[in-house]
Protein backbone atom coordinates (compact mmCIF):
# COMPACT_ATOMS: atom_id res chain seq x y z
CA UNK A 1 0.00 0.00 0.00
CA UNK A 2 1.15 3.96 -0.66
CA UNK A 3 2.70 5.69 2.07
CA UNK A 4 0.29 8.17 2.83
CA UNK A 5 2.22 10.00 5.60
CA UNK A 6 4.60 13.02 5.26
CA UNK A 7 6.62 15.22 6.82
CA UNK A 8 6.02 18.42 4.16
CA UNK A 9 3.40 18.12 2.03
CA UNK A 10 3.32 21.58 -0.45
CA UNK A 11 -0.44 22.01 -2.05
CA UNK A 12 -0.02 23.47 -5.49
CA UNK A 13 3.13 22.61 -8.23
CA UNK A 14 3.66 26.66 -9.68
CA UNK A 15 7.37 28.06 -9.13
CA UNK A 16 6.63 28.56 -5.69
CA UNK A 17 5.15 24.92 -5.04
CA UNK A 18 7.71 22.38 -6.58
CA UNK A 19 10.80 24.94 -5.48
CA UNK A 20 9.72 24.45 -1.96
CA UNK A 21 9.00 20.46 -2.44
CA UNK A 22 12.52 20.25 -3.41
CA UNK A 23 14.30 22.39 -0.89
CA UNK A 24 11.94 20.62 1.74
CA UNK A 25 13.47 17.28 0.21
CA UNK A 26 17.09 18.24 0.00
CA UNK A 27 16.51 19.12 3.56
CA UNK A 28 15.51 15.69 4.39
CA UNK A 29 11.80 15.83 4.75
CA UNK A 30 10.02 12.82 3.33
CA UNK A 31 7.83 15.31 1.26
CA UNK A 32 4.76 15.28 -1.33
CA UNK A 33 3.28 17.26 -3.84
CA UNK A 34 -0.45 18.01 -4.71
CA UNK A 35 -1.41 18.73 -8.11
CA UNK A 36 -4.94 19.36 -9.48
CA UNK A 37 -4.55 20.75 -13.31
CA UNK A 38 -0.98 21.20 -14.44
CA UNK A 39 2.44 20.85 -13.03
CA UNK A 40 4.50 24.07 -12.91
CA UNK A 41 1.47 26.21 -12.21
CA UNK A 42 0.33 28.99 -13.69
CA UNK A 43 4.26 30.16 -14.37
CA UNK A 44 5.04 27.62 -16.59
CA UNK A 45 1.36 26.87 -17.93
CA UNK A 46 -0.05 29.91 -19.00
CA UNK A 47 2.06 33.19 -17.68
CA UNK A 48 6.04 33.59 -17.36
CA UNK A 49 6.98 31.48 -20.22
CA UNK A 50 4.58 31.08 -22.58
CA UNK A 51 4.17 34.69 -22.58
CA UNK A 52 7.88 35.03 -23.15
CA UNK A 53 7.57 32.16 -25.84
CA UNK A 54 5.21 34.27 -27.73
CA UNK A 55 7.35 37.49 -27.15
CA UNK A 56 9.99 36.16 -28.49
CA UNK A 57 8.44 35.27 -31.86
CA UNK A 58 7.28 38.92 -31.82
CA UNK A 59 10.67 40.22 -31.05
CA UNK A 60 11.97 38.17 -34.15
CA UNK A 61 9.56 39.19 -36.20
CA UNK A 62 10.30 43.12 -35.13
CA UNK A 63 13.77 42.52 -36.58
CA UNK A 64 13.11 40.80 -39.80
CA UNK A 65 10.83 43.50 -40.15
CA UNK A 66 13.77 46.21 -39.87
CA UNK A 67 16.36 44.15 -41.68
CA UNK A 68 17.38 47.15 -44.06
CA UNK A 69 17.86 49.10 -40.50
CA UNK A 70 21.39 46.53 -40.09
CA UNK A 71 22.21 46.17 -44.02
CA UNK A 72 20.08 43.01 -44.43
CA UNK A 73 17.07 41.96 -46.78
CA UNK A 74 14.11 40.00 -45.52
CA UNK A 75 11.36 40.41 -48.27
CA UNK A 76 7.66 39.10 -47.82
CA UNK A 77 8.15 38.85 -44.44
CA UNK A 78 5.11 37.42 -42.49
CA UNK A 79 3.84 34.93 -39.65
CA UNK A 80 1.78 32.02 -39.09
CA UNK A 81 -0.29 32.45 -36.01
CA UNK A 82 -0.83 28.95 -35.23
CA UNK A 83 2.83 27.94 -35.67
CA UNK A 84 3.92 30.96 -33.43
CA UNK A 85 1.20 29.91 -30.47
CA UNK A 86 2.17 26.18 -30.82
CA UNK A 87 5.93 27.40 -30.61
CA UNK A 88 4.83 28.47 -26.91
CA UNK A 89 2.79 25.54 -26.11
CA UNK A 90 5.44 23.29 -27.19
CA UNK A 91 8.26 24.98 -24.96
CA UNK A 92 5.01 24.78 -22.13
CA UNK A 93 5.41 21.03 -22.86
CA UNK A 94 9.26 20.61 -22.53
CA UNK A 95 9.03 22.33 -19.39
CA UNK A 96 6.07 20.29 -17.71
CA UNK A 97 8.64 17.27 -18.13
CA UNK A 98 11.29 18.68 -16.75
CA UNK A 99 9.31 19.61 -13.28
CA UNK A 100 8.30 16.16 -13.39
CA UNK A 101 11.50 15.00 -13.84
CA UNK A 102 12.79 17.32 -11.09
CA UNK A 103 9.99 15.40 -8.26
CA UNK A 104 11.52 12.40 -9.13
CA UNK A 105 14.74 13.10 -8.94
CA UNK A 106 13.95 14.51 -5.53
CA UNK A 107 11.93 11.17 -4.94
CA UNK A 108 9.14 13.61 -4.33
CA UNK A 109 5.81 12.37 -3.79
CA UNK A 110 3.26 13.60 -6.89
CA UNK A 111 0.02 13.16 -5.47
CA UNK A 112 -2.41 14.02 -8.42
CA UNK A 113 -6.04 15.65 -7.74
CA UNK A 114 -7.69 18.37 -5.37
CA UNK A 115 -6.47 18.53 -2.56
CA UNK A 116 -9.07 20.03 1.00
CA UNK A 117 -7.76 20.83 4.39
CA UNK A 118 -9.62 18.60 7.01
CA UNK A 119 -7.70 20.08 10.24
CA UNK A 120 -4.80 17.88 12.33
CA UNK A 121 -2.39 17.68 9.53
CA UNK A 122 -5.08 15.42 7.49
CA UNK A 123 -6.01 16.12 4.05
CA UNK A 124 -7.90 14.50 1.02
CA UNK A 125 -7.87 14.63 -2.62
CA UNK A 126 -10.51 14.12 -4.73
CA UNK A 127 -9.94 13.44 -8.42
CA UNK A 128 -9.91 15.51 -11.47
CA UNK A 129 -10.05 15.86 -15.40
CA UNK A 130 -6.66 16.49 -16.11
CA UNK A 131 -4.20 13.71 -17.20
CA UNK A 132 -1.56 12.66 -14.02
CA UNK A 133 1.75 11.90 -14.66
CA UNK A 134 2.88 7.97 -14.68
CA UNK A 135 3.39 7.03 -11.20
CA UNK A 136 1.62 9.58 -9.13
CA UNK A 137 -0.60 8.87 -6.15
CA UNK A 138 -4.15 9.89 -6.67
CA UNK A 139 -7.55 10.30 -4.54
CA UNK A 140 -7.99 9.70 -1.14
CA UNK A 141 -6.82 10.49 2.58
CA UNK A 142 -3.40 11.79 3.77
CA UNK A 143 -1.49 13.60 6.10
CA UNK A 144 1.82 15.75 7.23
CA UNK A 145 3.34 17.50 9.72
CA UNK A 146 3.67 20.44 7.44
CA UNK A 147 1.50 22.12 4.73
CA UNK A 148 2.53 24.23 2.66
CA UNK A 149 -0.36 26.08 0.67
CA UNK A 150 0.97 27.15 -3.11
CA UNK A 151 -2.55 27.46 -4.21
CA UNK A 152 -1.31 30.25 -6.72
CA UNK A 153 -4.07 33.09 -7.64
CA UNK A 154 -6.55 33.33 -10.96
CA UNK A 155 -7.72 36.26 -13.10
CA UNK A 156 -9.47 38.96 -10.98
CA UNK A 157 -12.77 39.84 -12.73
CA UNK A 158 -14.50 43.28 -12.50
CA UNK A 159 -17.92 43.71 -12.38
CA UNK A 160 -19.21 45.13 -15.69
CA UNK A 161 -15.86 43.78 -17.64
CA UNK A 162 -16.39 39.30 -17.21
CA UNK A 163 -14.18 37.78 -19.56
CA UNK A 164 -16.52 35.23 -21.88
CA UNK A 165 -13.35 33.44 -23.00
CA UNK A 166 -14.97 34.03 -26.54
CA UNK A 167 -14.43 38.10 -27.38
CA UNK A 168 -13.65 39.10 -23.73
CA UNK A 169 -10.81 37.31 -22.94
CA UNK A 170 -7.94 36.82 -19.94
CA UNK A 171 -4.72 35.81 -19.98
CA UNK A 172 -6.00 32.00 -20.59
CA UNK A 173 -6.77 33.08 -23.80
CA UNK A 174 -4.82 36.06 -25.07
CA UNK A 175 -2.13 33.53 -24.83
CA UNK A 176 -3.76 30.52 -27.07
CA UNK A 177 -6.34 33.05 -29.41
CA UNK A 178 -8.39 31.35 -31.63
CA UNK A 179 -7.93 34.20 -34.33
CA UNK A 180 -5.58 36.90 -33.92
CA UNK A 181 -7.53 40.34 -33.59
CA UNK A 182 -6.96 43.07 -35.86
CA UNK A 183 -8.17 45.23 -33.28
CA UNK A 184 -7.68 45.00 -29.25
CA UNK A 185 -8.30 46.73 -25.70
CA UNK A 186 -6.38 45.80 -23.11
CA UNK A 187 -7.57 47.04 -19.54
CA UNK A 188 -4.90 47.49 -16.98
CA UNK A 189 -1.73 48.45 -17.83
CA UNK A 190 0.56 46.16 -15.21
CA UNK A 191 3.14 44.36 -17.00
CA UNK A 192 0.41 41.35 -17.73
CA UNK A 193 -1.39 43.55 -19.72
CA UNK A 194 1.42 45.70 -21.34
CA UNK A 195 3.20 42.41 -22.46
CA UNK A 196 0.04 41.13 -24.48
CA UNK A 197 0.07 44.93 -25.74
CA UNK A 198 3.32 44.97 -27.02
CA UNK A 199 2.83 41.52 -28.64
CA UNK A 200 -0.35 42.37 -30.63
CA UNK A 201 0.54 45.59 -31.31
CA UNK A 202 4.00 44.10 -33.09
CA UNK A 203 1.85 41.11 -34.80
CA UNK A 204 0.25 44.26 -36.10
CA UNK A 205 -3.17 44.76 -34.35
CA UNK A 206 -4.35 48.15 -33.12
CA UNK A 207 -3.85 48.05 -29.81
CA UNK A 208 -5.91 50.66 -26.94
CA UNK A 209 -4.08 50.29 -23.26
CA UNK A 210 -6.48 51.95 -20.57
CA UNK A 211 -5.41 53.06 -16.97
CA UNK A 212 -7.05 53.88 -14.25
CA UNK A 213 -4.67 55.38 -12.53
CA UNK A 214 -2.81 58.60 -13.72
CA UNK A 215 0.16 56.40 -14.74
CA UNK A 216 0.53 53.19 -16.36
CA UNK A 217 2.92 50.45 -15.04
CA UNK A 218 1.70 52.32 -11.64
CA UNK A 219 4.26 50.12 -9.49
CA UNK A 220 7.54 51.06 -11.72
CA UNK A 221 8.96 55.12 -11.18
CA UNK A 222 7.19 57.73 -12.83
CA UNK A 223 9.91 58.60 -15.14
CA UNK A 224 10.92 55.02 -16.40
CA UNK A 225 6.79 54.59 -17.12
CA UNK A 226 6.57 57.57 -18.82
CA UNK A 227 9.91 56.36 -20.94
CA UNK A 228 8.42 53.82 -21.97
CA UNK A 229 4.83 55.04 -22.53
CA UNK A 230 6.16 57.69 -25.09
CA UNK A 231 7.94 53.96 -26.99
CA UNK A 232 4.92 52.34 -26.58
CA UNK A 233 3.09 55.26 -28.45
CA UNK A 234 5.53 55.55 -31.10
CA UNK A 235 4.89 52.13 -32.05
CA UNK A 236 1.55 53.20 -32.50
CA UNK A 237 -0.09 51.61 -29.13
CA UNK A 238 -2.98 54.34 -27.96
CA UNK A 239 -2.67 55.01 -24.48
CA UNK A 240 -5.61 55.92 -22.31
CA UNK A 241 -4.45 57.23 -18.56
CA UNK A 242 -6.84 58.26 -15.72
CA UNK A 243 -9.73 56.58 -17.84
CA UNK A 244 -11.62 53.94 -16.99
CA UNK A 245 -13.53 51.07 -19.23
CA UNK A 246 -17.30 51.53 -17.61
CA UNK A 247 -19.31 48.75 -20.19
CA UNK A 248 -18.66 46.38 -22.49
CA UNK A 249 -21.63 45.61 -25.07
CA UNK A 250 -20.65 42.16 -26.95
CA UNK A 251 -21.86 41.97 -30.89
CA UNK A 252 -21.31 38.18 -32.61
CA UNK A 253 -17.50 39.14 -33.45
CA UNK A 254 -16.52 42.18 -31.47
CA UNK A 255 -16.96 44.52 -28.64
CA UNK A 256 -18.31 48.24 -27.87
CA UNK A 257 -16.37 49.39 -25.00
CA UNK A 258 -17.31 52.50 -23.52
CA UNK A 259 -14.29 54.93 -21.89
CA UNK A 260 -14.86 57.62 -19.71
CA UNK A 261 -11.83 59.67 -18.44
CA UNK A 262 -14.02 61.38 -16.39
CA UNK A 263 -13.48 64.93 -17.85
CA UNK A 264 -16.65 64.56 -20.77
CA UNK A 265 -19.05 62.89 -21.97
CA UNK A 266 -18.02 58.83 -22.16
CA UNK A 267 -16.89 57.78 -25.65
CA UNK A 268 -17.27 54.24 -27.74
CA UNK A 269 -14.69 52.01 -29.28
CA UNK A 270 -15.02 48.66 -31.07
CA UNK A 271 -12.76 46.27 -31.52
CA UNK A 272 -12.42 42.29 -32.04
CA UNK A 273 -11.48 41.42 -28.83
CA UNK A 274 -10.97 43.29 -24.64
CA UNK A 275 -8.43 41.60 -22.54
CA UNK A 276 -8.97 42.26 -19.32
CA UNK A 277 -5.24 42.09 -17.24
CA UNK A 278 -6.91 44.08 -14.12
CA UNK A 279 -4.60 41.62 -11.57
CA UNK A 280 -5.04 38.48 -9.79
CA UNK A 281 -6.42 37.08 -6.76
CA UNK A 282 -5.31 34.03 -4.41
CA UNK A 283 -7.16 30.73 -4.82
CA UNK A 284 -7.93 30.71 -0.93
CA UNK A 285 -11.84 29.44 -1.53
CA UNK A 286 -13.13 25.89 -1.42
CA UNK A 287 -10.37 23.83 0.30
CA UNK A 288 -10.69 23.84 3.34
CA UNK A 289 -8.94 27.56 4.84
CA UNK A 290 -12.17 28.95 5.78
CA UNK A 291 -13.45 25.59 8.24
CA UNK A 292 -9.67 26.12 9.99
CA UNK A 293 -9.69 29.67 10.68
CA UNK A 294 -6.75 30.54 8.54
CA UNK A 295 -6.61 34.38 8.09
CA UNK A 296 -6.60 36.22 4.82
CA UNK A 297 -7.06 39.63 3.81
CA UNK A 298 -7.59 40.93 0.48
CA UNK A 299 -7.57 37.53 -1.27
CA UNK A 300 -4.88 36.51 0.35
CA UNK A 301 -3.26 34.47 3.17
CA UNK A 302 -2.15 36.09 5.86
CA UNK A 303 1.87 34.68 6.90
CA UNK A 304 4.76 36.14 8.57
CA UNK A 305 8.15 36.52 7.06
CA UNK A 306 8.49 32.98 7.30
CA UNK A 307 5.79 31.76 5.48
CA UNK A 308 4.07 31.06 9.00
CA UNK A 309 -0.14 31.24 9.10
CA UNK A 310 -2.04 31.85 12.09
CA UNK A 311 -3.09 28.04 12.40
CA UNK A 312 -0.13 25.91 13.65
CA UNK A 313 1.58 23.43 10.91
CA UNK A 314 0.09 25.63 8.12
CA UNK A 315 2.31 27.67 5.61
CA UNK A 316 1.22 29.78 2.55
CA UNK A 317 3.66 31.17 0.19
CA UNK A 318 3.55 32.58 -3.55
CA UNK A 319 0.71 34.22 -5.06
CA UNK A 320 -1.95 33.29 -2.60
CA UNK A 321 0.20 34.46 0.14
CA UNK A 322 0.27 38.07 -1.44
CA UNK A 323 1.71 40.61 -3.72
CA UNK A 324 4.31 41.09 -5.47
CA UNK A 325 2.55 38.38 -7.27
CA UNK A 326 5.74 36.93 -9.10
CA UNK A 327 7.05 33.67 -9.74
CA UNK A 328 10.35 34.65 -8.27
CA UNK A 329 8.83 36.01 -4.94
CA UNK A 330 6.74 32.48 -5.02
CA UNK A 331 10.03 30.53 -5.00
CA UNK A 332 12.36 32.49 -2.46
CA UNK A 333 9.57 32.77 -0.34
CA UNK A 334 8.66 28.46 -0.25
CA UNK A 335 13.02 28.43 0.53
CA UNK A 336 12.81 30.43 3.51
CA UNK A 337 9.39 28.99 4.75
CA UNK A 338 10.75 25.35 4.64
CA UNK A 339 13.99 26.55 5.59
CA UNK A 340 12.68 28.01 9.28
CA UNK A 341 10.64 24.78 9.76
CA UNK A 342 13.71 23.22 9.29
CA UNK A 343 15.03 25.32 11.98
CA UNK A 344 18.15 26.82 9.57
CA UNK A 345 17.24 30.76 10.78
CA UNK A 346 16.99 31.97 7.55
CA UNK A 347 16.37 35.59 6.59
CA UNK A 348 12.59 36.60 7.01
CA UNK A 349 11.09 37.56 3.19
CA UNK A 350 12.49 41.36 2.11
CA UNK A 351 10.11 42.43 -0.44
CA UNK A 352 12.29 45.50 -1.37
CA UNK A 353 14.65 42.94 -2.31
CA UNK A 354 12.06 41.78 -5.09
CA UNK A 355 12.99 42.60 -8.41
CA UNK A 356 10.19 43.19 -11.59
CA UNK A 357 10.47 42.88 -15.01
CA UNK A 358 8.00 43.43 -17.98
CA UNK A 359 8.99 41.66 -21.01
CA UNK A 360 7.59 44.45 -23.18
CA UNK A 361 9.43 46.34 -25.66
CA UNK A 362 11.64 48.15 -24.71
CA UNK A 363 11.77 46.58 -21.40
CA UNK A 364 11.43 47.63 -17.88
CA UNK A 365 13.11 46.27 -14.74
CA UNK A 366 13.47 47.77 -11.51
CA UNK A 367 14.36 47.00 -7.56
CA UNK A 368 13.74 49.15 -4.61
CA UNK A 369 12.49 52.04 -3.80
CA UNK A 370 10.75 54.23 -6.60
CA UNK A 371 11.97 58.37 -6.51
CA UNK A 372 8.31 58.96 -5.28
CA UNK A 373 8.72 56.39 -2.74
CA UNK A 374 12.04 57.14 -1.29
CA UNK A 375 11.02 60.77 -0.62
CA UNK A 376 7.11 59.14 0.48
CA UNK A 377 9.62 57.30 3.36
CA UNK A 378 11.44 60.77 4.47
CA UNK A 379 14.98 59.81 2.52
CA UNK A 380 16.97 62.55 2.14
CA UNK A 381 17.98 61.07 -1.66
CA UNK A 382 20.45 61.66 -5.09
CA UNK A 383 19.26 60.43 -8.14
CA UNK A 384 21.23 59.56 -11.14
CA UNK A 385 20.64 58.88 -14.84
CA UNK A 386 21.70 57.54 -18.13
CA UNK A 387 20.54 57.57 -21.42
CA UNK A 388 21.48 54.56 -24.07
CA UNK A 389 22.38 56.87 -26.47
CA UNK A 390 25.05 57.56 -24.25
CA UNK A 391 26.32 53.65 -24.74
CA UNK A 392 27.82 52.24 -27.66
CA UNK A 393 26.72 48.47 -27.74
CA UNK A 394 23.09 50.10 -27.69
CA UNK A 395 24.11 51.97 -30.75
CA UNK A 396 25.73 49.15 -32.33
CA UNK A 397 22.69 46.77 -31.14
CA UNK A 398 19.99 49.94 -32.74
CA UNK A 399 18.96 49.68 -29.54
CA UNK A 400 19.80 53.70 -28.11
CA UNK A 401 15.85 54.08 -26.91
CA UNK A 402 16.50 53.86 -22.73
CA UNK A 403 17.78 54.75 -19.40
CA UNK A 404 19.19 53.53 -16.60
CA UNK A 405 18.03 55.65 -13.02
CA UNK A 406 19.36 55.09 -9.67
CA UNK A 407 18.24 56.23 -6.00
CA UNK A 408 20.81 56.55 -3.37
CA UNK A 409 20.24 58.13 0.26
CA UNK A 410 22.24 61.09 0.33
CA UNK A 411 23.68 60.59 4.21
CA UNK A 412 24.29 56.80 4.44
CA UNK A 413 25.45 56.40 0.01
CA UNK A 414 23.42 53.10 0.00
CA UNK A 415 21.56 52.23 -2.78
CA UNK A 416 17.72 52.38 -2.21
CA UNK A 417 16.18 51.38 -5.80
CA UNK A 418 17.38 50.73 -9.45
CA UNK A 419 15.14 51.79 -12.60
CA UNK A 420 15.61 50.74 -15.95
CA UNK A 421 13.82 50.84 -19.17
CA UNK A 422 15.38 49.16 -22.56
CA UNK A 423 16.75 46.09 -24.45
CA UNK A 424 17.70 43.31 -21.74
CA UNK A 425 17.07 45.35 -18.89
CA UNK A 426 15.14 42.02 -17.65
CA UNK A 427 18.85 40.24 -17.67
CA UNK A 428 21.06 43.39 -15.90
CA UNK A 429 18.70 44.25 -13.39
CA UNK A 430 20.42 41.04 -11.14
CA UNK A 431 23.27 43.15 -10.97
CA UNK A 432 21.69 45.75 -8.94
CA UNK A 433 19.80 42.86 -7.02
CA UNK A 434 22.87 41.71 -5.59
CA UNK A 435 24.52 45.27 -4.91
CA UNK A 436 21.21 45.69 -3.13
CA UNK A 437 21.11 42.69 -1.04
CA UNK A 438 24.76 43.12 -0.41
CA UNK A 439 23.69 46.55 1.11
CA UNK A 440 25.78 48.51 -1.40
CA UNK A 441 27.33 52.03 -1.10
CA UNK A 442 27.86 54.38 -4.17
CA UNK A 443 31.34 53.90 -3.63
CA UNK A 444 31.55 50.33 -3.75
CA UNK A 445 29.81 50.63 -7.18
CA UNK A 446 32.83 53.40 -8.32
CA UNK A 447 34.81 50.28 -7.69
CA UNK A 448 33.24 47.58 -9.70
CA UNK A 449 34.81 47.62 -13.17
CA UNK A 450 31.82 46.68 -15.98
CA UNK A 451 32.84 44.77 -18.99
CA UNK A 452 33.06 46.90 -22.28
CA UNK A 453 31.61 47.10 -24.64
CA UNK A 454 28.23 46.11 -22.66
CA UNK A 455 24.67 47.93 -22.09
CA UNK A 456 25.64 46.98 -18.20
CA UNK A 457 27.61 50.29 -18.58
CA UNK A 458 24.73 52.58 -18.83
CA UNK A 459 24.42 50.95 -15.15
CA UNK A 460 28.10 52.31 -13.82
CA UNK A 461 27.21 55.87 -15.54
CA UNK A 462 23.84 56.05 -13.65
CA UNK A 463 25.67 55.49 -10.43
CA UNK A 464 28.53 57.95 -11.06
CA UNK A 465 26.12 60.48 -12.53
CA UNK A 466 24.08 60.48 -9.21
CA UNK A 467 27.66 62.22 -7.80
CA UNK A 468 28.75 64.49 -10.66
CA UNK A 469 31.04 61.96 -11.90
CA UNK A 470 29.39 60.61 -15.54
CA UNK A 471 31.74 59.96 -18.18
CA UNK A 472 30.31 59.10 -21.13
CA UNK A 473 27.45 61.87 -21.43
C1 LIG B 1 0.33 36.12 -18.31
C2 LIG B 1 1.22 36.06 -17.11
C3 LIG B 1 2.56 36.36 -17.24
C4 LIG B 1 3.40 36.31 -16.14
N1 LIG B 1 4.72 36.62 -16.29
C5 LIG B 1 5.53 36.57 -15.22
C6 LIG B 1 6.91 36.86 -15.36
O1 LIG B 1 7.40 37.14 -16.44
N2 LIG B 1 7.68 36.79 -14.25
C7 LIG B 1 7.17 36.47 -13.02
O2 LIG B 1 7.92 36.42 -12.05
N3 LIG B 1 5.86 36.21 -12.86
C8 LIG B 1 5.04 36.24 -13.93
N4 LIG B 1 3.73 35.93 -13.77
C9 LIG B 1 3.24 35.59 -12.42
C10 LIG B 1 3.58 34.15 -12.09
O3 LIG B 1 3.01 33.28 -13.04
C11 LIG B 1 3.08 33.82 -10.69
O4 LIG B 1 3.59 34.75 -9.79
C12 LIG B 1 3.52 32.43 -10.29
O5 LIG B 1 3.01 31.44 -11.15
C13 LIG B 1 3.05 32.14 -8.85
O6 LIG B 1 3.49 30.89 -8.48
P1 LIG B 1 2.74 30.04 -7.36
O7 LIG B 1 3.60 28.84 -7.15
O8 LIG B 1 2.42 30.89 -6.21
O9 LIG B 1 1.34 29.61 -7.99
P2 LIG B 1 0.86 29.09 -9.41
O10 LIG B 1 1.91 29.15 -10.45
O11 LIG B 1 -0.41 29.80 -9.68
O12 LIG B 1 0.55 27.55 -9.14
C14 LIG B 1 -0.46 27.15 -8.28
C15 LIG B 1 -0.79 25.70 -8.58
O13 LIG B 1 -1.64 25.21 -7.56
C16 LIG B 1 -2.60 24.32 -8.14
N5 LIG B 1 -3.72 24.24 -7.20
C17 LIG B 1 -4.54 25.25 -6.81
N6 LIG B 1 -5.43 24.80 -5.88
C18 LIG B 1 -5.16 23.48 -5.68
C19 LIG B 1 -5.72 22.47 -4.84
N7 LIG B 1 -6.72 22.73 -4.00
N8 LIG B 1 -5.19 21.22 -4.91
C20 LIG B 1 -4.16 20.94 -5.75
N9 LIG B 1 -3.59 21.86 -6.56
C21 LIG B 1 -4.07 23.12 -6.52
C22 LIG B 1 -2.92 24.99 -9.47
O14 LIG B 1 -3.46 24.07 -10.38
C23 LIG B 1 -1.54 25.50 -9.90
O15 LIG B 1 -0.85 24.57 -10.69
C24 LIG B 1 2.87 35.95 -14.87
C25 LIG B 1 1.53 35.62 -14.73
C26 LIG B 1 0.71 35.66 -15.84
C27 LIG B 1 -0.73 35.29 -15.68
Amino acid sequence: MADTSFDVVVIGSGPGGYVTAIRAAQLGFKTAIVEKAYLGGICNNWGCIPTKALLRSAEIYHYMKHAKDYGLSADNVSFDPKAVIARSRGVVKRLNGGVEFLMNKNKITIIWGEATLDGGGKFTVKKTEAAAPKGALGEGAYQAKHIIVATGARPRVLPGLEPDKKLVWTYFEAMNPDKMPKSLLVVGSGAIGIEFASFYRTMGAEVTVVEVLPQILPVEDAEIAGFARKQFEKQGIKVLANTKVTKLDKKADSVVATIDDGKGKPVQVEVDRVISAVGVVGNIEGFGLEKLGVKTDRGCIVIDGYGKTNVPGIYAIGDVAGPPMLAHKAEHEGIICVEAIKGLLPHPMDKLLIPGCTYCHPQIASVGLTEAKAKEAGKDIRVGRFPFVGNGKAIAQGEDQGMVKVVFDKKTGQLLGAHMVGSEVTELIQGFVVAMNLETTEEELFHTIFPHPTISETMKEAVLDAYGRVLNM
